[in-house]
């Protein structure tokens, strides 16, 4: 049996479209599966007047969109709306008159979960307001506030926004998303880390050569250079998916299986990553920026809407991160993201170290992989040495596969739908924590100012290839290559 949730949940732009495709449907499958019963109460909030019913028409006709369902008004009667400046302090106290209302008429409990689904700049000044004008609860059990991305620009920015927060809510109660940590594939590292003697007991440089994420698309920059232009790929997907990603990757196995101790082993592996030297960002790092297509259907990113004829934004990262542990000495992490590449996939592959061939010691044995592919679709994949099939005695490469069914695919909860009800539960084993988001950025900041003191020539890779040379000359001048080959 689900457990039952007892909460008021308020989304501050609850017309946005965030909200829309995603927040909305989510409330609803969990209502749907048992969790929300009686008592929750959903406040949406934004600069749009909308009376109660039309936001309750909203939110219906959101969830006829985007899940082809009809929401049945015992679970719409949860729903009403008050209009708000969030940027005006005198704009809360009606919301704070409502959720007061709310909290009675549904027998909440006082415990209140803030949802910030508006533009970052607003972030820090929600939190403040909401303390100072009285609207976190005194005497529920939990005041919990959710924060969409991005987390800052740089570390300084992450840093003045974290103080901002900090002032009105403390870090257990801040929940960070980062939706890769809400994919299904993406948890499954820990099961098969941590669920298999063979791999538990071989996850270090004894017998890992090395690991390799990608988190590839075929997608440009479509209609958002003016955001992408100033990030590029190592803010946009480096720093958070890629990092967030990698920690559960290079983590020891925490002390139990409570969020609390789930970071600190998280956090003791990020606290040990290198941090690099111009110099080693030159040595370990690659950026790259696409060019037309080979048959010149498609442009290149300087000629995209919007995009400055002299960009030098990185749409393609690649680099090798090194972690100073006992668990990780030696074994490089290599990682490569990218706009305009041969495929959409994100995937891991744990590249196993070659042995001795007894069988035949003038034939290398060929290195054993472990694949975990997180998108498009869910699979495992394993390679390991098995018998060819000739009279002499000889080996060759075999692949065992695992892929998600469709049942398994229709009861996997959707990113948003896990993360909103993790932070119901009060379990953020699946969000970014402060300190392993600084260890982010101070990484990637450290690469861009390296970057941004050099001249790079772009375009240096043709869109529908797996990114400029330099990406797999890193690799091969430590006799290693990428194992997706796109
Ligand atoms: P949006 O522009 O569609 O909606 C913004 C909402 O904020 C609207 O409801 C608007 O009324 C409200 N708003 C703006 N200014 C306001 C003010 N001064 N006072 C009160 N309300 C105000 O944005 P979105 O796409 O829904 O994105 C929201 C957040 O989610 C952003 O932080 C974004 O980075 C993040 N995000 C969005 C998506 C997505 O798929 N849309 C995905 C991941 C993260």
């Amino acid at each position: 049996m689900p457990k039952e949730i007892t909460t008021l949940v308020t989304f501050f732009g609850a017309t946005g479209d965030l909200a829309k495709r995603k927040l909305y449907p989510s409330v609803y499958n969990l209502y749907k599966k048992g969790f929300l019963v009686e008592h929750f109460g959903i406040l949406g909030t934004s600069r749009a007047e909308l009376s109660t019913k039309q936001f309750q028409v909203m939110v219906h006709d959101s969830i006829k969109e985007f899940m082809n369902e009809e929401a049945p008004q015992d679970f719409l009667k949860h729903f009403d709306y008050q209009r708000a400046d969030i940027t005006t302090p005198e704009d809360y106290a009606p919301l704070k008159a409502l959720i007061e209302e709310m909290d009675e008429k549904f027998a909440l409990k006082g415990n209140r979960i803030f949802y910030m689904s508006v533009a970052p700049r607003f972030f820090g000044t929600v939190a403040k307001l909401l303390k100072s004008e009285g609207l976190l609860s005194e005497n529920g059990e939990f005041n919990r506030l959710m924060i969409e991305k991005p987390f800052g620009s740089d570390y300084e920015t992450a840093e003045k926004l974290n103080n901002e927060l900090s002032h009105a809510f403390s870090e257990d109660q801040v929940y960070r998303i980062d939706h890769y940590l809400g994919k299904e594939m993406v948890q499954n590292i820990a099961a098969l880390r941590f669920g298999n003697p063979m791999f538990t007991k071989s996850w270090n440089r004894d017998s890992i050569d090395n690991i390799q994420v990608t988190l590839s698309e075929t997608l440009g920059v479509e209609d958002r250079a003016g955001y992408y232009d100033t990030a590029g790929a190592l803010r946009d997907m480096i720093q958070n998916h890629t990092m967030q990603i990698v920690g559960w990757l290079a983590m020891d196995e925490p002390a139990t299986w409570t969020d609390r101790d789930i970071r600190i082993a998280k956090n003791a592996a990020f606290n040990s990553l290198k941090i690099y030297t111009p110099d080693e960002v030159a040595e370990n790092f690659v950026r790259g920026q696409y060019g037309p297509n080979a048959i010149g259907t498609q442009v290149g990113y300087l000629d995209e809407k919007d995009v400055p004829a002299d960009s030098q934004n990185n749409t393609f990262v690649a680099g090798k991160l090194q972690f100073d542990s006992y668990r990780w000495q030696g074994v490089p992490f290599y990682i490569r993201t990218g706009k305009r590449l041969a495929a959409k996939t994100t995937r891991i592959d744990i590249v196993f170290k070659k042995d001795y061939n007894l069988f035949d010691s003038n034939q290398p044995l060929s290195n054993d992989v472990l694949t975990i592919i997180i998108d498009p679709e869910g699979r495992i994949e394993y390679k390991i040495a098995a018998k060819a099939t000739t009279a002499e005695f000889k080996t060759r490469p075999i692949t065992l596969k695992w892929k998600a069914s469709d049942e398994d695919k229709a009861q996997t909860p959707e990113p948003y739908e896990r993360m909103i009800h993790d932070t119901m539960d009060g379990n953020g084993s699946n969000f970014a924590d402060w300190n392993g988001v600084a260890v982010a950025w101070k990484f990637v900041d450290a690469v861009q100012s390296a970057w941004d003191s050099v001249h790079q020539d772009f375009p240096n890779y043709v869109s529908g290839t797996m990114g400029p040379a330099a990406s797999d000359e890193l690799l091969e001048r430590e006799d290693r290559e990428w194992i997706y080959k796109g």
